[in-house]
């Protein structure tokens, strides 16, 4: 029989199913849990230093899907969706002065809670200015007035793309940008590049029903980010211990470690979620994982397409002043299990939301 939803076994739920069997199974009770709130949650999602994909991503999740959120999922008696932003560039049908005014309305609080949503870095001043004024300012007003703060992405999360060597503009993920302004609030990260839009449904409804969200070093939350890839959720696990791999990207009967794959380091319930409608996800389609769920990312994880104990940042060692020759040398004998670690040495437990 299955355990009804409480806001107490919201999120062990979430971790003990994954992200998208838990929305399969309990969307009726989260339409009815959310529902049943007196307070509507109100959005603002603002836009940085991105490729909007993250937008692209919530706007494909599956179940329920983007026109469900925004049409079946009613907040209590307000008659509003669970996530229809007040402001959010990239959907709404406001433009120019009209969109802006939007935005002043959801910092004034007038009519209730605040959710901040924040997708792609924040950069040094003068690089993303929107309606006049400097995201950094944007960024900064809304944080300050926000009941709570969502980085969905890569990018929003750790830097990203945008924050790559050699970083020309200072881009930053959020809870660091946040950190250097002196404003002292929890950040829920989700990475992934794109962040899932499931990802996105699950936190936000957690959010409005005032469910406890364990927190992981790295702000990340422990149900969808603290398992590790390749020890408990690869299907691919079975032929990497039978030492079975293919040698070139493409879809292949074995494990993709030879080819680069990062999933020994990547902490994400990738494999379960999996990416349109449950499809497929980047190593079942062929690919190696390039850890896009980890802190240092792209810098840390490249070359993408080598294996990892021949990563020089997992060995302490700076790429650009090393020989091939001592390179190889050097790498030789270092396992992957090493690797991983000393990635998990520095896994602690943190705060919670
Ligand atoms: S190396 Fe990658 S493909 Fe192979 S078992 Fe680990 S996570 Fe799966
Ligand atoms: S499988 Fe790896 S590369 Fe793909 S989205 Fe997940 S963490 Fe990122």
């Amino acid at each position: 029989m299955m355990m009804s939803l409480t806001r107490r076994n919201f999120m062990k739920l979430v971790a003990a199913m994954g992200a998208s069997a838990f929305l399969s199974a309990y969307k009726g009770d989260i339409v009815r849990a959310v529902e049943a709130k007196k307070d509507y949650w109100h959005i603002c999602w603002l836009n940085g230093a991105a490729c909007t994909g993250c937008t692209v991503s919530f706007a494909q999740a599956s179940n329920p899907d983007l026109v469900q959120i925004l049409t079946e999922i009613i907040v209590g008696t307000s008659g509003l969706p669970i996530a229809l932003p007040d402001y959010m560039e990239t959907i709404h049908p406001a433009s120019g002065t009209l969109a802006e005014k939007l935005k002043e309305r959801w910092k004034a609080g007038e009519k209730g809670k605040r959710i901040l949503v924040v997708e792609g870095a924040v950069q040094k001043p003068g690089y993303c200015v929107v309606a006049g004024k400097d995201f950094r300012e944007h960024v900064r007003e809304a944080a300050e007035v926000a009941d709570a703060i969502v980085a969905v992405g890569q990018c929003a999360t750790f830097g990203g793309i945008p924050a790559a060597n050699p970083n020309p503009t200072g881009a930053m993920g959020l809870s660091e940008f946040l950190r250097e302004e002196g404003i002292a609030k929890p950040v829920i990260n989700l990475p992934l590049c794109p962040v899932n839009g499931e990802h996105v449904v699950i936190i936000l409804s957690a959010v409005i029903m005032g469910a406890k969200i364990d927190l992981d070093e790295h702000g990340r939350p422990k149900a969808l980010f603290g398992t590790n890839m390749h020890d408990e959720l690869c299907p691919y696990r079975p032929l990497y211990d039978r030492g079975v791999f293919i040698e070139e990207p493409g879809n292949g009967d074995g494990c993709r470690f030879k080819i680069g794959c990062k999933g020994p380091v990547a902490f994400t319930d990738c494999p379960s979620r999996r990416w349109n409608g449950k499809t497929s996800y980047c190593v079942e389609a062929g690919a190696p994982c390039i850890a896009c769920s980890e802190p240092g990312w792209p810098d840390k994880f490249s070359p993408f397409y080598a294996e990892l104990p021949s990563i020089p940042s997992f060995l302490g060692l700076n790429p650009t002043t090393l020989g091939a020759g001592i390179f190889g040398a050097t790498a030789v004998g270092i396992g992957v299990h090493a690797v991983r670690r000393k990635l998990r040495g520095e896994k602690d437990e943190q705060d919670s939301y």
